[in-house]
């Protein structure tokens, strides 16, 4: 395993999204929506920065599958949002922003509950691998196109709980 961000680094960059966000939604009723399960780590941080009104709830989107670091097919559950989401804007959470296809997907499902708008924020975004037309909001960190671990990030259920984010190495994969 190789750390590509320590912890310090990513509570700084956590901290510079929080800014960006708050400045943004400064007296906008908003609504932060966060991508299970991935996100729950950036979630819990990022909410305790922001020192505006705001509501909380999550979906589910599921892609990878067990020991597949291949993408699969997407699997999206609304029915877990109970947050409330009409007349308010919306921020989607989600750990990384890769293909772009699970916010590119969910976007759409998510406007059906007429919010005013919807933004995404991501603490990663990996360079080379968009395949729709949209770009996250809010970014922490550009990375390289490997997989990575870590604050959230899993590998079959795995590592979600470290502190940093780290690259696995092929004895990692098994
Ligand atoms: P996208 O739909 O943008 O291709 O992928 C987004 C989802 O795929 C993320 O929410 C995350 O669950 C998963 N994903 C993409 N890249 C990685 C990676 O490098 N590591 C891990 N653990 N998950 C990833
Ligand atoms: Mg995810």
């Amino acid at each position: 395993m190789k750390v590509l961000l320590t912890a310090e680094q990513i509570q700084e960059g956590v901290n510079s999204l929080a800014q960006r966000i708050e400045q943004y939604y400064q007296g906008k009723p908003v609504t932060l929506v966060g991508v299970l399960i991935g996100s729950i780590v950036l979630l819990a941080d990022l909410i305790r920065r922001l020192n505006i009104p705001l509501r909380v709830g999550l979906v589910q989107a599921r892609r990878y599958r067990g020991r597949n670091t291949q993408p699969g097919p997407l699997a999206i559950d609304l029915e877990v949002l109970t947050a409330e989401v009409r007349g308010r804007h919306v921020l989607l959470v989600d750990d990384i922003f890769d293909t772009g296809q699970t916010l590119w997907e969910l976007i759409p499902q998510l406007d059906e509950l007429a919010p005013l708008s919807i933004r995404t924020a991501v603490l990663l975004r990996k360079q080379g691998r968009k395949q729709v037309d949209l770009e996250p909001d809010f970014v922490g960190f550009e990375i390289p196109n490997v997989f990575v671990v870590g604050y959230g990030l899993d590998y079959d259920d795995m590592y979600r709980n470290l502190p940093y984010v780290a690259t696995l190495d092929n004895e990692d994969l098994k």
